[in-house]
């Protein structure tokens, strides 16, 4: 049974636990989510979205409430997994590896096994939202801190240059020297995504859940010797308003400027996913083919597989010879998703 908004709302808070686990509330003016009842002050309505579950709310860039602790309050939660999460969320920046895990003395497989069990998703997973929603929302929050400190030299802030590097690489040391990548996150249809844009033109598009996407920052800064802040411009916002269009099936190419940012091979490969044409599929044999380097099928399925403008360049429209859908950064269901969308708007 789905809940209507009202409803919902009506519940928080009232400690009825015949709610436990249908919801979860997201409060947009703190960036939190908390369980139903959470004993925390009601949010007003303007502020509120709702989700299935905490993993969606994660996805969109929530954090969990320290009172209600919808990640971990289940009763049967160990002691020790209380203990981890408390200490990730006490210092999201720090990384905690297998080998970390092992010195303090968990099992990094029983702790994996819990995570994927309870919200269905890897530790690290896990770890990557809580610093991206962390960082991401603090360095937004904080533009006017941000533009003082870049002014007077990043590093007299203590601890907030750690805190922007744990999500966007290294901190600017000055933003004068280095051009700017624009970083801005929003829900589409399919879930949230990050899109990233110089000023020439969209240079990433990537759900927040991606692995690589710590990665791709990364390469991106490396690559335009740039600094990466929060905020949008002239080519985040057209892009926004063309994948509404096209989610809607109202849009069959974009026209947003690209700005690709990779090797030549790369950008020779991504180059040639804008040639397939919308509706239609190529195998990775083809695409090798069309770009003479038949030979180098799998090279070009790796540079495929780095492809950082998910959708515009349509990676999606590349299956396996006999008709598999293989890989997909977004995951299948999303590719599958997008190819039916796009095969029901050619048939007719
Ligand atoms: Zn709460």
């Amino acid at each position: 049974m789905q809940l209507s908004f009202q409803e919902m709302y009506d519940a928080i808070g009232t400690k009825n636990p015949a709610f436990e686990g249908m919801f979860i509330t997201g409060v947009k003016s703190t960036g939190i989510f908390c369980r139903p009842s959470c004993r925390a002050r009601k949010p007003l309505a303007k502020n509120v979205e709702f989700f299935r579950s905490s993993e969606e709310a994660l996805k969109a860039g929530y954090r969990p409430c320290k009172i209600c602790r919808p990640m971990d309050h289940d009763p049967d939660t160990p002691q020790e997994i209380r203990d981890l999460i408390k200490r990730l969320h006490n210092e999201p920046q720090v990384r905690i590896r297998d080998q970390d895990l092992r010195d303090l003395l968990y099992d990094p497989v029983s702790v994996r096994r819990w995570f994927n069990k309870h919200h269905n998703m890897t530790f690290q997973c896990y770890q990557r939202l809580i610093r991206l929603n962390a960082g991401y929302r603090e360095i937004e929050d904080g533009q006017s801190v941000l533009n003082t400190a870049l002014d007077a030299g990043f590093e007299s802030l203590s601890g907030f240059s750690e805190r922007y590097s744990s999500v966007f690489g290294s901190s600017p040391r000055s933003k004068n020297k280095k051009s700017i990548i624009h970083v801005h996150r929003f829900s589409g249809k399919l879930g949230s995504m990050f899109i990233a844009a110089t000023q020439k033109g969209i240079c990433l598009l990537e759900f927040t859940e991606r692995k690589m996407l710590e990665t791709e920052f990364d390469d991106l800064r490396k690559r335009c010797h740039a600094v990466l802040m929060p905020g949008t411009n002239e080519h985040i916002e057209q892009l926004k308003k063309e994948l509404e269009e096209y989610f809607a099936g109202e849009r069959i190419c974009f026209q947003v400027k690209l700005d690709l940012v990779g090797t030549d091979f790369q950008k020779q490969v991504w180059n040639c996913l804008l040639n397939i044409p919308y509706g239609e599929t190529i195998s990775y044999k083809q695409q090798a083919l069309s770009m003479g380097r038949g030979e180098a099928v799998r090279a070009v399925a790796r540079a495929n597989g780095m492809n950082k403008v998910a959708i515009v360049v349509p990676c999606h429209r590349v299956i396996g010879s006999d008709g598999n859908l293989t890989g997909y950064a977004g995951g299948l269901p999303r590719k599958r998703w997008l190819l039916d969308l796009e095969a029901s708007n050619t048939t007719h």
